[in-house]
């Protein structure tokens, strides 16, 4: 997680000034940690306690779950052991194992590759992988070498037999662009099948709102904007029914010999995306594709980011640095989210 959109409880009460305190509905907030950084589910009008008691239990569960199948932090979650299986055969998986790399493998086609979860190799080289250590700056022959590792062409998918393929040993998946969107959907279906309506579900940055806030009015979400002097401001949107994902080179990242090396990696070059992008954020139904599509546009750069995200209609706000400091593009369902 880099990047982040936040919910602002405060700004989202003061949307709500002039309603009068019987519009005031209550709301529940339940937090944690997982994969590595921090959740929050915000529930308006919570249910019964022994109800919420239940649903708490339920959300830990299938946060659990999703990282002993996704994490490539657990060695023993089932993508550590098919990452760890040198075999070009067929291999059965947990069939959501299978839905998950299929998804993420669709959003490879539509990016023409900027997304990819077979760019693991080059995570762990550049030292952002599990082993978190801030290694030497790799060598362009290891870059080269990684590089042969990686292309989503390498692992193919059948997931009507729940079964997945390496075409080489060294393929390595890391779902850790795609896990935590795809959570915050799972839990989003968690609180729907509990006729949850009004809800904000947020896992690192990557969150779906559903319904309105407690001052039933549409949830403000703000988008962080990093300025020069390390200072933040926020744009704000306003939302419901909507899945928000950011990604940028902001918060994740190192620097060496006054280079800053983000953790997002451009699969086409090998190396960590350096262009003048700073942030992209998008909004659409599904967490999971807005996570990845963020991604994807951040290692795309302004230019071709944002002409991809017009072609596929995507409502995308790109941070990009100037000299004059930092300007905003959005493509036109942006725009128009905004004067909501
Ligand atoms: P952000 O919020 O900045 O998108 P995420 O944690 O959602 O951050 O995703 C970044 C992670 O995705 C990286 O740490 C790495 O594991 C993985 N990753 C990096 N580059 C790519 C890429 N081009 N395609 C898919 N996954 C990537
Ligand atoms: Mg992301």
């Amino acid at each position: 997680m880099n990047g982040r959109a936040l919910f602002l409880p405060l700004l989202s009460s003061i949307v709500a000034i002039g309603c009068s305190d019987d519009t005031v509905l209550s709301s529940y907030d339940l937090r944690g940690n997982t994969m590595g950084t921090t959740f929050n589910v915000t529930l308006v009008a919570p249910p019964a306690q022994a109800d919420l008691h239940q649903l708490k239990a339920g959300i830990q569960e299938k946060l659990e779950h999703i990282e002993n199948i996704a994490s490539t932090y657990r060695a023993n979650s089932e993508l550590s052991r098919f990452n760890a299986n040198p075999s070009t055969d067929w291999i059965s998986v947990l069939p959501e194992l299978c839905d998950m790399i299929a998804a993420a493998q669709d959003v490879s086609d539509t990016t023409g590759g900027a997304f990819d979860i077979t760019v693991g190799p080059l995570v762990n080289l550049w030292g952002f992988g599990p082993l978190e250590s801030e290694p030497e700056l790799p060598t362009d022959d290891e870059v080269a070498a990684a590089r042969l590792k990686v292309g989503s062409l390498k692992l193919q998918t059948n997931c009507e037999q729940s079964m997945l393929r390496k075409t080489i040993a060294d393929v390595y998946v890391d779902l850790s662009g795609w896990a935590k969107g795809y959570a915050v959907d799972e839990i989003a279906a968690l609180l729907d099948a509990s006729r949850l309506t009004n809800y904000l579900v947020e896992i690192g940055g990557e969150l779906r709102v559903s319904g309105h806030n407690a001052e039933q009015q549409k949830f403000a979400i703000a988008v962080e904007k990093p300025l020069q002097n390390n200072e933040m401001e926020y744009s704000i949107v306003r939302l419901s029914d909507a899945a928000v994902a950011t990604s940028g080179d902001y918060r994740n990242f190192y620097e060496h010999d006054g280079q800053r090396y983000s953790h997002t990696i451009d699969p086409r070059t090998g190396r960590p995306v350096t262009h003048e992008l700073t942030g992209v954020t998008v909004v659409t139904s599904s967490t999971a594709y807005a996570d990845a599509m963020a991604t994807a546009l951040l290692v795309l750069g302004p230019d071709d980011g944002h002409a991809l995200a017009e072609q596929l209609d995507l409502a995308s706000y790109f941070l990009v640095r100037t000299e004059h400091g930092i300007e905003e593009i959005s493509t036109s369902q942006f725009a128009q989210l905004r004067q909501q």
